[in-house]
């Protein structure tokens, strides 16, 4: 009985042979660009120099290196794969049992025994994507003859070959040669005849491949060498396309970027001859700060004192939430949510320092109110195959 499982060098060796061939023929690709862009160079560039040196490991890693590190990568999973499901049809195979004893189709007796269980797909329009039954095969041990049914008793039905000319079906004849099968087909009707060829010599590895051992090692990528060497080029590569992506990113959204750049930073010295002198003006005297507190990021307390005798409470702190949210604007400077507090016209609150490039970047958009450029570039497309009308007019990404 055929098995579909068989030694796992028989797998391995499908799958390396398999590299070699799409590596092979990557190769011819890039050797042609190789040989063009030598030709194109003017007579003082070089071949090897950086800027061509970088163009070529980009097409080389876009033609064969990706794939090469991908293969490697998923060289053991993928066989696993493979051998999990011929053994999925070996034992699908050796569980099949008939459910009904079916008797002969020629001499009508019973009493047949299975001689060969296969799986195939039933049905004229067979999809491949649809599970294979198992087919039994017997033979009838009163006329000798054979005989198949499907794992339910059903007979299996020869597809009739009709005739193209007049739609008898169609006799055929074999005749087998020491390099092919031969078949004649005749039609009883008109007399219409023609021959089909099939190849018996299958067995491909039998043809003379001198390099394919070097090769295999080579595209196999079993030189830890070479594989570092890929590995390496690929990294480098994704570096330069984050690098690459941040570089646009700035690009698209330099109207922020500049807006950040106008930022004033006073230093903790400058905000008391920044701030006294506004609120002095409004009423507030003895501006004092504390010590800063020093985190991840820089806090300072402050407080003053309120000099106006008819300012209540609320007044008072609204007042002094407006003077100072108003004099840092421009600064990377903010009064903190925790309000300002009032006691008998003592007044103390916190400020907050903003200092790293992303907390600045939300500061600029919040208070100068910027938006951002999309930076995918499939955002900027309004015909997006990923998104559509919400009903209102409106676009849904997703
Ligand atoms: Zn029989
Ligand atoms: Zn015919």
């Amino acid at each position: 009985m055929y098995l579909h499982l068989k030694d796992r060098k028989f797998y391995e060796d499908i799958y390396d042979r398999v590299t070699v061939e799409d590596a092979r023929r990557g190769m011819v690709h890039y050797d042609k660009f190789f040989l063009e862009l030598k030709k194109k160079l003017p007579k003082d560039d070089k071949i090897d120099r950086p800027g061509n040196a970088i163009l070529l490991n980009v097409f080389y890693m876009q033609t064969v290196g990706n794939d090469l590190l991908y293969r490697y990568e998923n060289r053991e999973r993928h066989i696993n794969e493979r051998m999990a499901e011929d053994e999925k049809k070996d034992e699908q195979i050796a569980t099949a049992r008939l459910t009904k004893e079916p008797y002969c189709h020629h001499c009508n007796r019973h009493g047949l025994r299975i001689i060969d269980k296969s799986l195939m797909h039933r049905g004229d329009h067979y999809d491949l994507n649809e599970p294979e039954e198992v087919l039994f095969m017997l033979s009838c041990p009163h006329c000798k003859k054979k005989s198949a049914f499907w794992e339910d008793g059903t007979a299996w039905k020869v597809k009739a070959i009709v005739c193209p000319k007049c739609k008898t079906e169609m006799t055929h004849k074999t005749t087998t040669t020491k390099m092919s099968f031969i078949f004649t087909y005749s039609c009883p009707s008109c007399g219409h005849s023609y021959k089909d060829k099939m190849d018996r010599s299958t067995k491909e590895e039998e043809r003379s491949d001198p390099e394919y051992d070097k090769d295999r090692v080579h595209f196999c990528l079993e030189d830890k060498e070479f594989r570092d060497k890929l590995y390496g080029i690929q990294r480098g590569f994704e570096g330069m396309a984050a690098l690459g992506k941040e570089l646009k990113e700035k690009d698209d959204n330099k109207h922020i970027y500049d807006a950040m750049k106008e930022v004033k930073k006073p230093k903790i010295a400058e905000l008391t001859p920044l701030l006294a002198p506004i609120l002095e003006k409004a009423g507030y005297t003895e501006f004092s700060l504390d010590k800063p507190e020093m985190g991840r990021d820089v806090y300072i307390g402050f407080s003053c004192l309120d000099t106006k005798s008819d300012r209540e409470d609320y007044d008072s702190r609204k007042t002094l939430k407006k003077l100072v949210d108003r004099a840092l604007v421009d600064t990377n400077w903010r009064l903190m949510s925790d309000g300002i507090n009032y006691r008998l016209g003592y007044l103390s609150g916190r400020i907050r320092a903003y200092e790293r490039e992303e907390d600045l970047k939300k500061l600029v958009m919040q208070t100068k109110k910027l938006k951002p450029k999309q930076v995918s570039s499939e955002a900027d497309n309004p015909d997006n195959e990923f998104s559509m009308d919400d009903g209102k007019g409106g676009r849904i990404q997703y």
